[in-house]
């Protein structure tokens, strides 16, 4: 097969991560036969630096014509002044919003091998395997915002449409999966949230009656996702709920850089992106986890290009390389350690 793939490294690691991930997907492309053509396009503070705008027209346009794209992360101290009217992070809202991304999906599953890592008790963490699937482009992020001398709002909406979409993505992942979908909301208090249950109720009894649901209140999940993080398979929610369940879930699986995730929309072109930022901290000394983008692009291989052996042969890798105790400084705590290069040419090697 043939694919045309969009990289955006980004700032800070982003470029050290992504020169991992797509030498990662070099070899599967080599290993089972598929020609992967790279187009590298600047997005977030480089690209301020370069045109003066976080997301060029080049690099949208580009994005567009893609099969997928790959993202490293934006961001840094030179550009974090918070009066500057361009700033990196408004490169991402805008390329999520311009290819339709409203989907984002955050799998968590903590590896035996770095159970450790954890604030939470490694006996919680055994056989944890959850996806969870937050809206990206609704809700009270993008409402109406207000402001007076002395008082202050931010609407909240959603419409029918909004939600079935994204609610179709889940129920499809929990077919997938192990059948068991939990649509968390505020529907005790929030009006959209009635909405959101209606909705969702309506959407898996017509259309995926062999998906069991269950909902849950917004407070009780993020409690029961510590408690019994093993009971959960997908999770679907809106976008403020999400994006605060998404970062506790995170926990579980101890480093940010182990994380990937997917933004998609209706077709099959996406966007893949570690869950973690542009690290500033250890920015160009080569000891940046790899593994988070390695494994979004394992993501990009299954849900944009249909390549669901060549992904799985990516996440058995990844899981071999822990399991051998392929650690980058932020896994090691302190024990032996090895730099970017080396974790990925380990991954490289067990493909
Ligand atoms: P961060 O995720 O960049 O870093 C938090 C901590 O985790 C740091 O100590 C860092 O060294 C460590 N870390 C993160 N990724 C790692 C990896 N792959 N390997 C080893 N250690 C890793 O979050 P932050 O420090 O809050 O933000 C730094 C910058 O990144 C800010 O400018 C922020 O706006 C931006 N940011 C961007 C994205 C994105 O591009 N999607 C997401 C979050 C933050």
């Amino acid at each position: 097969m043939h694919a045309t793939i969009v990289v955006l490294p980004g700032d800070g690691i982003g470029p050290e991560v992504t020169v991992a991930a797509v030498s990662i997907l070099q070899s599967v492309a080599q290993r089972y036969g598929h020609q992967f053509d790279f187009h590298e396009c600047d997005i977030g503070g480089i690209a301020i630096d370069k045109t003066g705008e976080p997301l060029p027209v080049a690099t949208l346009n580009a994005a567009k014509q893609a099969d997928a794209v790959l993202l490293g992360a934006v961001g840094g101290p030179k550009w974090s002044d918070p009066s500057a009217k361009v700033r990196p992070e408004q490169g991402l809202l805008a390329i999520r919003r311009a290819l339709g991304l409203f989907a984002n999906l955050r799998p968590v599953r903590p590896h035996p091998a770095a159970l450790d890592a954890s604030p939470i008790k490694s006996e919680l963490l055994q056989d944890v395997d959850i996806m969870v699937v937050r809206e990206l482009t609704g809700g009270i992020y993008f409402g109406e915002k207000k402001r007076t001398t002395d008082s202050a709002s931010d609407l909240c909406s959603y419409s029918q449409l909004e939600i079935e979409r994204v609610v179709r993505t889940a129920a499809t992942l929990a077919r997938q999966r192990r059948g068991h979908l939990v649509s968390v909301d505020k529907a005790n208090v929030l009006e959209t949230s009635r909405l959101w249950r209606e909705v969702t109720a309506r959407v898996i009894s017509e259309e995926f009656p062999d998906v069991k649901l269950e909902h849950q209140l917004v407070d009780s999940m993020a409690m029961l996702l510590l408690a019994r993080p093993r009971d959960y398979d997908v999770i679907v929610t809106e976008n403020m709920f999400g994006d605060i369940l998404t970062d506790e879930a995170s926990m579980l699986a101890g480093s940010l850089g182990l994380l990937p995730s997917a933004s998609l929309g209706e077709g099959q072109a996406g966007l893949y992106e570690p869950i973690h930022g542009s690290a500033p901290d250890i920015a160009g000394k080569g000891i940046a986890n790899p593994y988070a983008t390695i494994l979004s692009a394992a993501m990009l291989l299954r849900h944009s290009l249909g390549m669901d052996d060549e992904a799985a042969a990516i996440e058995r890798a990844v899981d071999e390389s822990l399991k051998a105790g392929v650690f980058t400084p932020d896994l090691a705590r302190g024990g032996t350690s090895v730099s970017t290069e080396a974790a990925t040419q380990s991954v490289m090697e067990r493909i």
